[in-house]
């Protein structure tokens, strides 16, 4: 039987969901005031029992419910319980309470997570199995998504670890973690994925997809990743170097990362823009000087612009050699910076003509769009990783 203890007024995520983990996981613990919510099912609850099928079956032998301790142990070959109870605990720390001393079989029901390797989850995890492991994030993207599973995907991690990148081919070497807005996190993974990538983080029991990985309600991230619980023993210190993306082919999914290499043959007139910035702050919202100076201002900085730095938006369509189509490729700053370095700057701003026929690449994109249509073209977003 299992049961499932919600606490609704504990202080997260400040005091953080490691803080309980640490404190009561794989102990035995007295619940006090407990109250029965609700009785569940596998149809009702599928994440839920997504976690229970991945701590089944239990450790220690089952036995027969009403025989005694004698009687002929039961296999492991018997199905995963199909219901559950959801417990309400009483709004206060001290309705739980650890046991000092428990029975040893309490304790040996304990089935600690067990870490695998992203290359072993995508080659031996079954679809819509959980899954535990430590990833290196080298980068994010904001993604409004409506996922009919899982709820609302607020962002997606890219992640990777040594086995993936030192890998053959038939593996991916990044991969596409979802974050859902069912998964709670702490401020410090907040901070970490909003301000300090690259970083390692390990993710337990997020649920394996065909291409993907999904986190949901139940699926907790830390930045405590440890080689305690690791099967494969993944060593992040063996992370050198940049990190390998594979090459953009006709295999390439939408929404994974790659890189891309070729000839510009075209350029999107139409997307091409420039702006001027702050040379300070770095602020695009800049509007002419009070009185007739001629000069721009900031209205963060307060200040007039005397240097502002122009910024440009550019879509090139590249050659690739795998495909007779071009490939739209929308460039980051630098990139366009340094394509147009050798052009000769006119009045009305750059002739964008000039950059027809150079060699650009590899560079590191997202795919945005894939053709499903021999009209539509492969549209990517050239990327910076941290
Ligand atoms: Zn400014």
């Amino acid at each position: 039987m299992f049961s499932e203890v919600q606490f609704q007024n504990y202080g997260l995520p400040e005091e953080g969901l490691e803080q309980y983990s640490k404190k009561w996981e794989g102990k035995c613990c007295c619940l006090l005031g407990m109250k029965v919510l609700q009785r569940t099912t596998r149809g009702r609850s599928p994440g839920l029992f997504s976690l229970i099928d991945s701590l089944w079956p239990p450790l220690i032998p089952l036995k027969v419910h009403g025989q005694s301790q004698d009687s002929q142990e039961i296999d492991g070959r018997v199905p995963a319980p199909s219901f559950c109870y959801i417990l309400g605990a009483c709004p206060d720390e001290k309705s739980v309470e650890m046991v000092e001393e428990p029975e040893p079989q309490v304790l040996d029901l304990y089935l600690p997570p067990v870490v695998h390797s992203l290359k072993t989850i995508l080659q031996n995890v079954g679809s819509a199995c959980r899954c535990s492991f430590n990833a290196q994030v080298i980068f994010k993207r904001l993604q409004v998504e409506n996922g009919a599973r899982c709820g609302t995907a607020v962002f997606s991690l890219y992640v990777t670890d040594p086995v993936l990148q030192n890998a053959a081919h038939h593996v991916p070497r990044v991969l596409q973690v979802v974050v859902t807005s069912s998964c709670i996190l702490g401020a410090d993974v907040v901070d970490a994925v909003r301000n300090a990538l690259p970083c390692v983080i390990f993710f337990r029991d997020a649920v394996k997809e065909t291409d993907k990985i999904i986190c949901v309600e139940r699926t907790v991230l830390s930045l405590q990743w440890s080689q305690q619980y690791s099967i494969d023993g993944v060593d992040f210190t063996q992370m050198t170097g940049p990190v390998k993306l594979d090459e953009l082919d006709s295999t390439t999914n939408l929404n994974t990362l790659c890189t891309v290499k070729g000839t510009v043959v075209g350029v999107d007139e139409d997307a091409a823009f420039s702006w001027p910035e702050c040379n300070r702050c770095g602020n695009g919202k800049l509007v002419e000087s009070p009185g007739d100076t001629g000069l721009l201002y900031c209205r963060h900085c307060h200040q007039p612009v005397t240097e502002p730095v122009t910024k440009m938006e550019l879509e090139v369509f590249l050659q690739c050699p795998w495909t007779q189509h071009p490939v739209k490729v929308k460039l980051h700053q630098e990139t366009i910076a340094s394509l147009l370095m050798s052009s000769n700057r006119d009045e009305g701003g750059y002739e964008l003509e000039c950059v027809l026929g150079k060699e650009v690449g590899p560079l590191s994109c997202y795919v945005r769009s894939l053709a499903t249509h021999p009209s539509h073209k492969i549209g990517l977003d050239e990327i910076r990783l941290s």
